[in-house]
Parts: structure tokens; C-alpha cells; sequence
């Protein structure tokens, strides 16, 4: 005789969409305008229409105020006006999972512990913008006009990523080859990026991390999304894990071009997607 409680469990398909900013990244995009209930519905219907079922925010640390104790750069100190501890209770007043953008800052590993420590996340998303004080997808901080060799940049935002994933600080990596952004408007490395990728796909291997692939990139000037199917299929022999986001900065944005993402996925071979809440991971039918 079957038990009714002994039925097998159905997990239902799933699409997520963690990395998504509330607000674009104008320094003049105040907390007040945009982290309000109105804002927050624009968001969700969208991902209601897009089938979108876990939608998270993870705004950027450094429109903080406490993200200067990380990290004293001027960029950081033009944007970080705001509270930490108000958006999570903000978000944690709305449907959405609460998760922040924390970009890892070598050799302060102990002090974004102790940020992110002070608040009870869904998920962590690690991002590396800066290769030294110097920024790969940022005009007013370009590592490219500094005149450093591409293989060089390429070398270290790739070995920055992976000290992120090995820190242990981080649940998601973001926009994992970032460094790409610019495509062919900057110079790129004659070598196999499969060269560069080592180190992280090494680290990604040896901690587990989730990789993220997103969107964004699609709507940059390389024209792709991040990663690359050589980089996500070195992720695939490695046993990554992967989570779905759109870095969204508007709400027409969140689940953009996940026609083309889920066909990726699949063409990879993943059929799995990483589902966070409270730090703890779960996998779910990709949706
Ligand atoms: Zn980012
Ligand atoms: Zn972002």
C-alpha cells in the first residue's frame, strides 16, 4: 500500500534573476526615489510576464556608506552615500531575496566578512570591476588607456576572480569574464582565453562557487553573454553550479534575452539552476 506522504517529490522548473540593481548606476539615483514599494512592482511584473520566478536585489556595496571601510577609493567615495542596513530592511519589506553585489577588494577579506556578517543575505554575488585601482569596464578609471599589456590585464582580473572565489566570501562569481565588456573596442590577448580562464575554473572547481551567466552582456559592446561557451563548458567539466541573472538596472531589463540564455544553458549541458535563500544553495529544474 502507497502512502500518500510517500509521494515522490515534483521540483518545478525554474527561472531566476538574482543580480538586479533597483536604481541605474547615476551617482544622482537616490535611495529615496528608487527603493519604493511602486519601484519594486515595476520590477516584478516584468518578471511575472517573463516567467521569472525568483527575483533578488543585490545593489552595488558601494553606493553604501560602509563599503569605505572596505575599500577608500575615490570612485567608491563619489557613490557611497547611502545605508546598508536600510536597504536590507527595505528589501526584506518586499517579495524579493536580499542579496548585494559585494566586489572583492584583495587583502580585505577580513573586513567584507565583517560587512556582510551584519546582515542576513540570501546570496552574496563577488564581482571584480577593478584590476588594482584601475577599472576594466569603466571609462573614468580605464586600465586600458594605462598602456598595460592586454595579456596582463587579462592575466589578473581572471587569478582577482579566483582569490574572490577561494576567499570564501561569495555565493554567486558575477559576469565572470567581465573583461571582455568592451569586445573589440579595446585590445584583446592573442593567446587562447582558455589560458586565462585556468586559475578561476581551477578555484571555481575547488570551492564550489556558483557561476553566474548573464545577460548583460548582450547589451555591451562584446555582444555576448558572460561567460563564453568556452569558459561555461570549462565550468561544465568542473562541476559548476550556475545561477541565471540579467544585471538589470530598470525593470524592462529583468529577464532580458533569457531566450537566448536558456539555450545556452542547454547547449552546455545544464539543465539545473542555483536557487539561494539564507546563504544555503538548492538546485532546481532549469524553467
Ligand atoms: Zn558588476
Ligand atoms: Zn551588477
Amino acid at each position: 500500500m502507497l502512502l500518500s506522504g510517500l509521494r515522490p517529490l515534483t521540483k518545478i522548473p525554474v527561472l531566476t534573476d538574482y543580480h538586479v540593481h533597483l536604481r541605474p548606476d547615476d551617482a544622482d539615483a537616490t535611495a529615496e526615489q528608487y527603493f519604493t514599494i511602486e519601484n519594486v512592482d515595476r520590477y516584478l511584473e516584468v518578471a511575472g510576464e517573463r516567467g521569472v520566478e525568483e527575483l533578488g536585489a543585490s545593489e552595488h556595496v558601494y553606493r553604501f556608506t560602509e563599503a569605505l571601510e572596505v575599500w577608500d577609493h575615490e570612485f567608491w567615495r563619489e557613490y557611497a552615500v547611502g545605508s546598508l542596513g536600510e536597504y536590507c530592511d527595505f528589501v526584506r519589506s518586499t517579495p524579493l531575496r536580499l542579496g548585494l553585489e559585494m566586489d572583492f577588494v584583495p587583502g580585505r577579506e577580513d573586513r567584507i566578512a565583517g560587512l556582510l556578517d551584519g546582515h542576513d543575505f540570501d546570496y552574496v554575488v563577488g564581482s571584480v570591476h577593478f584590476v588594482g585601482d584601475r577599472a576594466v569596464d569603466d571609462d573614468a578609471y580605464d586600465i586600458w588607456d594605462s598602456g598595460t599589456d592586454p595579456e596582463r590585464i587579462w592575466r589578473r582580473y581572471f587569478e582577482t576572480l579566483a582569490e574572490a572565489a577561494r576567499s570564501g566570501l561569495y555565493d554567486i562569481l558575477a559576469h565572470p569574464d567581465l573583461v571582455k565588456v568592451w569586445g573589440r573596442g579595446r585590445p584583446v590577448p592573442d593567446k587562447d582565453p582558455r589560458f586565462f580562464y585556468e586559475p578561476l575554473i581551477e578555484a571555481i572547481a575547488d570551492t564550489g562557487v556558483t557561476v553566474e551567466v548573464s545577460t548583460a552582456g548582450l547589451r555591451k559592446p562584446v555582444a555576448e553573454l558572460y561567460p563564453s561557451d568556452a569558459f561555461a563548458e570549462m565550468c561544465v567539466d568542473a562541476g559548476a553550479a550556475f545561477a541565471l541573472s540579467s544585471d538589470a538596472h530598470l525593470p524592462e531589463d529583468v529577464g532580458y534575452a533569457y531566450d537566448r540564455a536558456v539555450e545556452a544553458l542547454r547547449g552546455w549541458g545544464v539543465n539545473e539552476l542555483a536557487v539561494f535563500e539564507r546563504r544555503e544553495r538548492r538546485m532546481e529544474p532549469l524553467g
